[in-house]
């Protein structure tokens, strides 16, 4: 892609959607970092906070088993009668799909691009081009299906030399952006771990994140820095989930951490050495003590949340 977007999404300057930033024309730092105060600014006053869940993005430093939570949420939510749109985006770590169960990936969406930039003709993508796209809109070659879950995956980095991962966030922004879900749908997405996704922006679609935080110092730093860049792109729900807990004590610990860095806990998943297996073997998860304490997070999450009206 290579070209600049604008992050309210407006075609051109001054056109629908633009907000007079002045981060396109912003040719010096000093000037970028006021456009994004700007930016920031403007978010935050259009965030509301009991808006309904319908986009959640899971976020994290590397290791603290994001995927695996991934996949507890997504199943707790199919037990309470959601439709569950998985969208993988992290473009490196594999088997995501496995974890669900599936022995095959999907066609990665990433390929739309590829062949945008060969100059090959496309075929397939007009669905990504209209203004509005909902689930069925996607062709069956980049979708899984079981039951009331479905999942899509964005692409991975194959191959030496293949370039940086934005295009594969700008896509996943635009998709986020047009998709159209409904009342008893949800769309969780894996982001890569880390912040550089917020950095470019995929997030901005989003109206929840959940921030999985292990007992580690490094971890509470990050969580500080996402719920930073969060409220920047107007989410004003951003909650951590406390994993590989080992005791009551940490518990305490950790929410003591997180609430001086303003990051609202809500709630723990006690370490559990049948995560640990699964996550080694690469396996489906099975009922487990962490499956209960998820039962409970997506209960209390549930509730916090205006209901699709
Ligand atoms: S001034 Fe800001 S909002 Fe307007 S087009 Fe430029 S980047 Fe977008």
């Amino acid at each position: 892609m290579g070209i600049f977007h604008c992050p309210m999404g407006a075609p051109f300057y001054d056109d629908e959607g633009c907000i007079d930033c002045g981060m396109c024309s912003a040719r010096t730092e000093q000037e970028m970092v006021e456009a994004s105060k700007k930016i920031r600014a403007y978010l935050r006053s259009q965030a509301a906070s009991d808006n309904p869940i319908k986009k959640i993005a899971v976020c994290g430093k590397g290791g603290v088993g994001k995927s695996t939570m991934v996949v507890l949420i997504a199943n707790v939510l199919r037990g309470k009668g959601y439709g569950l749109l998985v969208l993988d985006t992290d473009e490196s770590n594999p088997g995501l799909s496995r974890l669900f169960g599936f022995d095959k990936e999907p066609k990665p969406l990433i390929t739309l691009l590829s062949r945008f930039s060969s100059g090959e003709r496309n075929t397939d993508s007009e669905w990504l081009q209209r203004g509005k796209i909902t689930i069925p809109d996607i062709p069956a070659e980049y979708i899984l299906n079981r039951d009331s879950l479905k999942f899509v995956m964005v692409g991975k980095i194959q191959d030496p030399f293949q370039g940086c991962a934005c295009s594969m966030a700008d896509m996943t922004r635009v998709l986020m952006e047009k998709l159209v879900v409904s009342d008893n749908e949800i769309v969780l997405v894996d982001v890569e771990a880390g912040i550089e996704s917020f950095g470019r922006g995929l997030e901005r679609n989003m109206d929840t994140v959940l921030v999985i935080v292990e007992p580690s110092f490094e971890s509470m730093v990050l969580a500080e820095k996402i719920g930073y860049m969060a409220g920047g792109m107007g989410i004003s729900r951003v909650r951590a989930i406390l994993n590989k807990v080992p005791s009551e004590k940490v518990r305490q610990r950790m929410t003591e951490e997180l609430n001086k860095r303003n990051i609202k806990s809500i709630g723990t998943v006690y370490f559990d050495p049948q995560l640990n297996e699964a996550g080694f073997e690469g396996t489906v998860l099975g009922d487990s003590r962490a499956t209960g304490d998820i039962q409970t997070i997506i209960t209390l999450l549930l509730g916090e949340a205006k209901k699709p009206s």
